[in-house]
């Protein structure tokens, strides 16, 4: 599966958001947590991190990781 490309993490820094939010793709799961995003380089992008997590809750491999800031978006699947 394909995840789409996302920001890298010196982009989303230039924006201002310092945390991320990471949920479980799992709907019916709806675990999430939030990250310190310092650990990651500035050339490292979103979506190049999201398969490194599994969730804890559930199992669901590959997370949907999102800036803190970002207000939740409409019409897309992310
Ligand atoms: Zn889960």
């Amino acid at each position: 599966m394909a995840y789409p490309q996302k920001i890298t993490f010196g982009e989303m820094r230039e924006s201002g958001a310092r945390d991320v939010l990471i949920y479980c793709r799992d709907y019916r799961c709806g675990h999430h947590t939030e990250a310190d995003a310092d650990g990651w380089p500035d050339d490292v992008r979103l979506s190049d991190i999201e398969l490194r997590f599994i969730c804890q809750r559930c199992g669901q491999r590959g997370a949907e990781v999102r800036p803190k800031f970002e207000p939740a978006r409409m019409g897309t699947t992310g």
